[in-house]
């Protein structure tokens, strides 16, 4: 998730910076570039298999004939792999072609591919796409042994393992491109859900942020909160993935492009760290799993967790999975995931409401409950530590070019879809009306 800002008010001594939560669109995929997957090197020649030199190596391979095939090049299995992804880069080009080929692929074919990966993942309790990430310099290290032992051997040997190498990278891109990508191609989720999505008025956005606001007023008595501080999750996270679970199973029933499943959310273990990098949670597509960084404050966490469950099952862009996720919280049983959900998404309205009108901005910050103020104002404190980093300021710039492209009409503006999405629908749900 990378951070966006929300403006206090002077009268808070906070400066200008409660930042809020989004997720960068290409970071699952970032990250999983990096992973190898398992079982992908057993092709690799062992070193007592090596021959001295090229012309004993091809009789070796060859036979009588003594003359190099194919195979001795590729392995059959980084052969198959290849021919994966050649099938792999025809479907993406399909993907792009045809939106409504994404979408039934994706409800129908892709579902399948997340479901399976996510239900191997899943017996784990610990991040399986963690774990390998981290065991990624003992395989880079392995990787240069060989090479070193190779060097001297065979052309034959040598292309082999190098062909290997590069399966396990179009295994990556095959990965993505069964699973995921065509969730990037599909139709909108303002077209699945028959949601207008127009540009909005700063009047428009006030009177969202006041309906949101009422509705946190109606769960505010039934959450915990530290004198002064941030609210309390009264759970541990297992219970919280549980409670997560059931409300998907509701939005499945109300919206049927939402893929049905039940799986449980990573915690990573190096979350302290990875919130230098503002990312509160990510979906790794090639372990299928929904990981969570434990280190954000606790109303940030069923948010986050839902963004991903929302990745896991077939919602690709990040302003959908976190209008999504809003839709699964607020579906939920449970008066802290819900609570969760509005107040997530009242801090992307207000960071809106703040550019486009600071005045009506206070005068929303003054009416809302104490209780939401130091929610907000805690989490700008804790967020410090970590607010300097580069990766903030590349996504702050993207964030500007973003609203710059999508031009701007006087008075009226695009603030993001998220922020789209949620005034459109406070006003056919929430009863937000202009005051
Ligand atoms: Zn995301």
């Amino acid at each position: 998730m990378n951070e966006k800002e929300i403006s206090a008010p002077a009268e808070t001594g906070l400066g200008d910076g409660i930042p809020n939560s989004d997720i960068q669109p290409d970071v699952s995929p970032h990250i999983s570039e990096q992973a190898p997957q398992s079982g992908e090197v057993s092709p690799l020649p062992s070193a007592d298999e090596a021959q001295p030199q090229d012309a004993a190596q091809y009789s070796d391979a060859a036979g009588v004939a003594g003359k190099p095939q194919f195979w001795d090049f590729v392995h059959p299995v980084s052969f198959a792999l290849f021919t994966l992804a050649g099938f792999s880069a025809v479907l993406l080009f399909a993907f792009y072609q045809s939106a409504d080929f994404a979408d039934f692929y994706s409800r129908h074919i892709g579902s399948v591919f997340r479901f399976v990966l996510a239900k191997l993942s899943d017996p784990f309790p610990f991040s399986v796409a963690e774990t390998i990430i981290f065991s990624l310099p003992i395989f880079v290290c392995a990787v240069i042994a060989h090479t070193v032992r190779l060097s001297k051997q065979s052309a034959a040997k040598n292309c082999r393992f190098i062909m290997a190498l590069l399966s396990i990278l179009t295994l990556l891109f095959s990965l993505f491109v069964l699973t995921f990508a065509a969730a990037y191609r599909g139709s909108t989720l303002e077209e699945k859900l028959g949601l207008e999505r127009k540009y909005v008025s700063a009047a428009e956005l006030a009177a969202t942020a006041n309906a949101l606001a009422k509705q946190i007023e109606g769960v505010l008595d039934e959450v915990r909160f530290n004198y002064g501080s941030f609210s309390v999750m009264p759970y541990p996270l297992d219970e919280m993935t549980k409670k997560l679970n059931n409300a998907f199973e509701k939005v499945c029933e109300k919206y049927p492009f939402v893929q049905p499943m039940r799986t449980r959310v990573k915690p990573v273990v190096l979350s302290e760290l990875m919130t230098y990098t503002h990312i509160s949670g990510v979906y790794s597509y090639f372990t299928g799993e929904a990981n969570l960084n434990v280190n954000f404050p606790d109303y940030m966490l069923p948010y986050t967790a839902a963004h991903e469950l929302s990745h896991q099952r077939g919602i690709a862009r990040e302003d959908e999975a976190n209008f999504m996720a809003f839709l699964v919280c607020i579906e939920s049983d449970d008066p802290y995931i819900r609570y969760s959900g509005y107040v997530n998404v009242l801090g992307y309205v207000l960071s809106s409401l703040y550019s486009a009108d600071p005045a009506e901005y206070m005068k929303v910050w003054r009416a809302m409950d104490r209780r939401v103020v130091f929610e907000f104002a805690s989490y700008s404190e804790f967020f410090d530590k970590y607010r300097e980093s580069k990766v903030s300021k590349v996504s702050e710039t993207i964030n500007d070019t973003y609203l710059k492209i999508q031009g701007q009409a006087e008075g009226t503006r695009s603030y993001g879809r998220v922020v789209d999405l949620a005034v459109a629908y406070a006003k056919v749900h929430l009863g937000a009306a202009e005051g």
